[in-house]
């Protein structure tokens, strides 16, 4: 498998809980009234190739396909109307979870923070209509998610004008926007990819 570099160079990335409203239901959790968002740190980026190593001694960890919004110019409190134009591209992300520790440390740093649990890439795609993309993640070949951006709760536009409204976006920076339902664990030995339309495939073995 071809180890590519990621795709872009975040200074942060900014997760989004629950914004699809299967995978809601599947989590037993109530709508969101407006985005929810958390933290992944940079150093937790890795490219397409890359293994994702699972951390030991934890009941369940989690792929989480996702559609990745890749900033392109400074956004601070920009318009949902002007929000695009700040947008460099698109890619695809896995949001890799310990669910035990989501559970257990009420915020979410340490379950999605650990090193190689931010898969992006293979590339960074322009021009996209970020309101109809089709987003499909395979484990070990297997199709466990297939769904559509159409499906979003918050839009890419109303996602990047809350979260500019918060904090200051910067070129190179990530917006990850939800996982479709269809999570599932993963172990050493596993193949997850995660493709999208007009992007590609992501691909990332996990080891131990
Ligand atoms: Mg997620």
């Amino acid at each position: 498998m071809e180890a590519l570099p990621p795709p872009c160079t975040p200074t942060k990335i900014v997760g989004v809980g629950l914004n699809y409203r299967a995978h809601a239901r599947e989590m037993g959790k109530p709508l969101p009234g407006e985005p929810l968002l958390f933290l992944k740190p940079p150093s937790a980026v890795i490219g397409s190739g890359t293994p994702i190593v699972r951390p030991r001694g934890y009941e369940r960890v989690d792929f989480e396909g996702e559609l990745g919004v890749v900033i392109g110019r400074r956004a601070r409190a920009v318009s949902a109307a002007a929000a695009l134009d700040y947008v460099a591209g698109y890619t695809c992300a896995l949001d890799i979870t310990v669910r035990d520790l989501q559970q257990r440390d009420v915020q979410y740093t340490r379950a999605k923070g650990f090193d190689t649990f931010c898969p992006l890439g293979p590339v960074v795609a322009p021009g996209l209509d970020p309101g109809r993309l089709r987003i499909r993640t395979r484990l070990n070949g297997e199709l466990r998610q297939d769904s559509s951006t159409e499906d979003l709760i918050f839009s890419v536009p109303e996602l990047v004008a809350f979260i500019s409204g918060v904090m200051t976006l910067l070129p190179g920076d990530v917006i990850s926007t939800g996982t479709p339902p269809g999570v599932g664990p993963i172990r050493p030995g596993d193949l997850i990819e995660v493709e999208i339309d007009g992007i590609g495939v992501l691909k990332n073995p996990v080891v131990e």
